[in-house]
């Protein structure tokens, strides 16, 4: 894979350089990167933490030293601290095609899973003892699913999602699916399983983390119930940012939080020793949010002015085919197995490689610049986030992936 070849032009190294220079060129979000702190390497793994817009350190600045330091306790009125988990909730709805008053911003993404799960239970109400859950998912949402069965006497039916239409029946309370696979980058299709999931008389309850910031989820539109998702991956809010929650409207009213803390009253200022919910998506809310990590992202959030979600998904596809061809022609046959589907509607926003060396070879791309991630034994994980990964970036990333395989020798599984 020398970079001085001494063949003409047409040599595929040369060709792609040339394409992905063209298409940098022609991309309506190439400005984007520049709201970014990104050094000259290729980071892909904003799939997992999105990199820091470059205004953000000012704004938190202000939160501490200005809104905690000078306004002190005012700051909760004045600079607006008390209404943030629902304001934010609303910046994010847009980008999941939620109207306004629909989701709250507060906790983990663990903790909203609980939530949502209990609450959708119960809004399936008696005579429904099932749970499934999607078996191929992120591990967190399968313990939490757990606990919330064994608390509300429901039984967990793990599933994969192909096989989600053979398990539903009527003993289905609520069915609990990834939007995209964080391991494999299979986008699931929500509009037909949402439909499936009504039809048995089932809630449907789905996890955005790999989705929102990176295509289309259209939760209004196709009638989701409830929905949770985290904001440190593709959107950008900083380590260990507040996740969110969504309850369709028509939900809100009997929407039952098992964590009904006082930040859900509809008068938390009343003190009363009796809970009365509050209306709309704060009832979703528990207890004081973590405001300064809240308004992090809510300054982060900024960089999503103007985006039109539907451009972020051109250019997630564009970039993972172009990724995936540039390995195609770089990487020696058998070395590397795709196992992102190469259909565009069952892919998310990432690329997974099988590759049998996957260990050593992720720590020497790390160590060149090349930041994806691994998920073992044998995945390497390369998460494309349109705003700020361009095609010369994964053209990059391809030939850096063959020449590092030409190092590690087939069957050298050890770093
Ligand atoms: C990232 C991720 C989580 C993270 O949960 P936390 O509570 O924020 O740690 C949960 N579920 C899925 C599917 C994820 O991808």
């Amino acid at each position: 894979m020398s970079e001085n070849t001494t063949t003409t032009t047409t040599a595929p190294t040369e060709n792609l350089r040339e394409r992905a220079l063209k298409l940098d060129a022609a991309d309506p979000l190439a400005g984007r990167r520049a709201l970014f702190a990104l050094d000259d390497g290729v980071y892909l793994d904003g799939n997992s933490l999105g990199a820091l817009p470059v205004h953000v350190p000012a704004r938190v600045q202000d939160v501490l030293t200005r809104q905690w330091g000078e306004l002190r306790i005012r700051s909760w009125d004045e600079s607006g601290w008390w209404t943030a988990p629902e304001r934010i909730g609303d910046r994010i709805a847009p980008l999941v095609g939620a109207a306004a008053g629909q989701i709250v911003v507060g906790d983990s993404t663990s903790v909203n899973v609980f939530k949502a799960v209990v609450a959708a239970v119960r809004i399936a109400g008696e005579g429904r003892d099932e749970i499934l859950v999607d078996a191929t998912t992120f591990p967190t949402d399968g313990y939490i699913a757990s606990a919330a069965a064994r608390l509300t006497g429901h039984r967990i039916v793990p599933v994969a999602p192909a096989d989600v239409l053979a398990a539903l029946g009527p003993r289905t309370a609520a069915v609990l699916l990834n939007h995209v696979d964080y391991r494999s980058g299979r986008l699931h299709d929500l509009p037909g399983l949402t439909a499936a999931v009504h039809a048995a008389g089932a809630v449907a309850v789905w996890d955005l983390c790999h989705s929102a910031g990176a295509l289309p989820v259209g939760l209004d539109e196709h009638g989701v119930d409830l929905a949770v998702g985290c904001t440190y991956k593709y959107l950008n809010g900083g380590p260990g940012s507040p996740a969110y929650l969504y309850v369709a409207e028509r939900h809100q009213a009997v929407f039952d939080s098992p964590l009904p803390g006082w930040n859900s009253h509809a008068d938390p200022f009343g003190m009363t020793a009796g809970y009365a919910p509050a209306d709309g998506s704060v009832r979703g809310r528990v207890g004081t949010p973590d405001i300064v990590s809240m308004l992090t992202l809510e300054a982060a959030l900024d960089v999503w002015d103007g985006v039109s979600v539907d451009a972020v998904r051109a250019k997630s596809l564009a970039l993972t085919d172009f990724f995936l061809e540039c390995v195609e022609a770089y990487v020696p046959a058998g070395r590397v197995v795709s196992v992102t589907p190469a259909a565009h509607a069952e892919r998310g926003s990432q690329v997974a490689l099988r590759c049998a060396e996957a260990e050593p070879v992720m720590r020497r791309l790390i160590e060149r610049g090349v930041v994806g991630d691994l998920r073992r034994p044998d995945v390497l994980r390369f998460g494309f986030t349109p705003l700020y990964v361009g095609f010369a970036d994964a053209e990059r990333a391809a030939r850096i992936l063959a020449d590092v395989l030409a190092e590690v020798p087939a069957g050298n599984t050890v770093s």
